[in-house]
């Protein structure tokens, strides 16, 4: 493993797989958390992937999180300085259906 994939804070690997991003995902149903619809959790997913604090392909650089188990929440919000880029995101497909 190369050093830049090593986590400077845990000495974790930061490159995480689908396939792990999916046994995560899985082991959340039935535990009690609300999910976005699919329609949201695209329309999030698709802002991340062109976000350039988007690092590893994964993880949001402003909170830490896998964006594809965080857009997935409910109550998770993008955690952008400037202002959520989900909710603007989200709002304006909701509006462009009108
Ligand atoms: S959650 Fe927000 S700031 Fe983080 S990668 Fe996604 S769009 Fe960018």
């Amino acid at each position: 493993m190369a050093a830049n994939q090593i986590c400077k804070g845990c000495s974790a690997d930061v490159w995480v797989t689908e396939a792990q991003i999916q046994k995560l995902l899985a082991g959340m149903e039935g535990k009690g958390f609300s999910f976005v619809g699919e329609t949201v959790y695209q329309t999030r997913l698709a802002v991340c992937r062109k976000c350039p604090s988007l690092v590893y392909g994964t993880t949001c650089s402003y909170c830490g999180c896998l964006v594809e188990v965080s857009g997935k929440l409910a109550g998770k919000e993008c955690p952008h300085p400037a202002g959520s880029k989900w909710e603007k995101a989200v709002q304006a497909s909701a509006t462009a259906k009108f």
